[in-house]
C-alpha cells in the first residue's frame, strides 16, 4: 500500500492506493469518530462492494447502513441527493456520522456534496471505484450536483477524512470507463511532469490492461500532481486550471454531442489533442511533441478526431463554459510538455485549431 497525504493544514488528509484495501477495517476505523456510518453507493456498485464495506464497518461495531442510489449522471441532482438526507434523517445520523461514498465520481460528488449540507457538515470517506474517480474527483475537495440550466453548478468544497483508492475495484470497471479514466492521467503527465508522461508511453499496453502494481503506481503519481496542485490553490484562483487542460475544448465536445453521448475522458482526450495543436499553432510546442500527445491519447483507445459541430457552435459553447470570464474563452495550452499555462488566443489561431481537429 502507498499513502499520500494531502496538505491542507488542519483539512489534511490521507489518500491510500494499492491492492486489497477498500474492505479494510483498519483503514476505515481513524475516520469514523461516531457510532454510525452511511454509506452511499449505487445500483452497479453497491451489489458489487457495499457488503464487504458495511461487514468491515460493523466489525468495528460501528452501526452502519446503506444508501443505494440510481446510476447515472443524469441522476446527479436534487431529488437523488434529498434521498440521502432521507436516510440520514431518518436513522437519526447525528453530527459525528461518517458518510461512505462507495463509486465512481458521481456517487463521490453527491456525497461529498450530502455530508457538506447535513447538520452544516459532517465528515466522509472517500472510496472510489473507477479510475477517473481515484486520479481525479476523489482528490481536491470539489463536491455538488448538476442543475437543469448546468453541470455542478450547485456545490461546496468539503475535503474528505481520507481516500481508500483500491485497485482491485477496478477490474470489474467498463474498458471503456477504464480509458476515460486514462485521460486524466495521461493530462496530468501533460501539464506537470514530462518524465511521468513518458512513463505512461512505455506502459500504456498494461495499463490498459489494468495491471495492479503499474496502476497502484500510476494512481499515486496522478493523485501526487494533483494533490499539489491543489495544494497551492484549493479554491482554484489560478494554478488549479491548469487541470482543465483539454476540458474547454472537451466540455464543449461533451455539450454538442449531448452529455453521455462521448464520455467525459473520451472528449478531454480529444480536447487535449486540440488543445495541444493551438499550443504548437501558436509557437510553445513542437510538431513531434503534438504528435506525441495525439498517439499516447489514441494507444489508450480514445478518440483523437473532433466531431463536426461546426466553428460557431464550438465556440459558442465554450463561451459558456464555466471558465469563460466575461465572455473571452480560457485556454490551457502546454508551454513544453510537463508545463500549462492559462491565456486566450486570437481568434484566427482558433478558428484553425478548429478547422483542423475535426479533419484527419
Ligand atoms: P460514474 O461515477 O458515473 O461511473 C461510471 C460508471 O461506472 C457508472 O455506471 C458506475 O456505476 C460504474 N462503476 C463505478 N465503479 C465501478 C466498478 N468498480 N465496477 C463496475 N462499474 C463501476 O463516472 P466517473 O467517471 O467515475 O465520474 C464522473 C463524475 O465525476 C462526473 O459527475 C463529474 O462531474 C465528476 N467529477 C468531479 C470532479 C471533482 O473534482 N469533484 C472531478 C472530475 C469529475
Ligand atoms: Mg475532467
Amino acid at each position: 500500500m502507498i499513502t499520500l497525504n494531502v496538505d491542507l493544514g488542519d483539512r489534511s488528509y490521507p489518500i491510500h492506493i494499492g491492492s486489497g484495501l477498500f474492505a479494510d477495517p483498519s483503514l476505515l476505523a481513524p475516520h469514523i469518530r461516531g457510532t454510525q456510518a452511511v454509506i452511499v453507493t449505487n445500483e452497479t456498485v453497491g451489489p458489487l462492494y457495499a457488503a464487504q464495506v458495511e461487514a468491515a464497518i460493523g466489525s468495528l461495531g460501528k452501526k452502519v447502513s446503506t444508501v443505494t442510489l440510481p446510476d447515472g449522471e443524469s441522476f446527479k441532482h436534487w431529488e437523488t441527493l434529498n434521498r440521502i438526507f432521507d436516510a440520514l434523517l431518518r436513522q437519526g445520523a447525528d453530527r459525528k456520522t461518517t458518510l461512505v461514498a462507495l463509486g465512481g465520481g458521481v456517487v463521490g460528488d453527491m456525497t461529498g456534496f450530502a455530508a457538506a449540507c447535513y447538520m452544516r457538515g459532517v465528515p466522509f470517506i472517500q472510496i472510489p471505484t473507477t479510475l477517473l474517480s481515484q486520479v481525479d474527483s476523489s482528490v481536491g475537495g470539489k463536491t455538488g450536483i448538476n442543475h437543469p440550466l448546468g453541470k455542478n453548478m450547485i456545490g461546496a468544497f468539503h475535503q474528505p477524512q481520507a481516500v481508500i483508492a483500491d485497485i482491485d475495484t477496478l477490474k470489474t470497471l467498463p474498458p471503456r470507463e477504464l480509458a476515460a479514466g486514462m485521460a486524466e492521467v495521461i493530462k496530468h503527465g501533460a501539464i506537470a511532469d514530462a518524465d511521468y508522461f513518458a512513463w505512461i508511453e512505455e506502459n500504456i499496453g498494461a495499463l490498459n490492461a489494468c495491471d495492479p502494481e503499474l496502476m497502484a503506481l500510476a494512481v499515486k503519481r496522478s493523485c501526487e500532481i494533483k494533490a499539489n496542485v491543489v495544494a497551492q490553490d484549493e479554491r482554484e484562483q489560478g494554478l488549479r486550471a491548469t487541470l482543465n487542460f483539454g476540458h474547454t475544448f472537451g466540455h464543449a465536445i461533451e455539450a454538442g454531442m449531448g452529455y453521455g453521448e462521448w464520455l467525459h475522458g473520451e472528449a478531454v482526450g480529444c480536447g487535449m489533442v486540440m488543445a495541444a495543436s493551438l499550443s504548437e499553432r501558436l509557437g510553445f510546442i513542437d510538431v513531434e511533441t503534438r504528435a506525441r500527445l495525439a498517439a499516447l491519447v489514441r494507444a489508450a483507445q480514445l478518440p483523437v478526431v473532433a466531431p463536426d459541430l461546426g466553428e460557431a457552435r464550438y465556440i459558442e459553447l465554450m463561451k459558456v463554459d464555466k471558465k469563460a470570464e466575461a465572455g473571452s474563452i480560457k485556454f490551457i495550452l502546454l508551454r513544453k510538455l510537463g508545463e500549462a499555462f492559462v491565456t486566450t488566443v486570437p481568434d484566427a489561431d482558433l478558428h484553425a485549431t478548429l478547422q483542423r481537429a475535426v479533419i484527419h
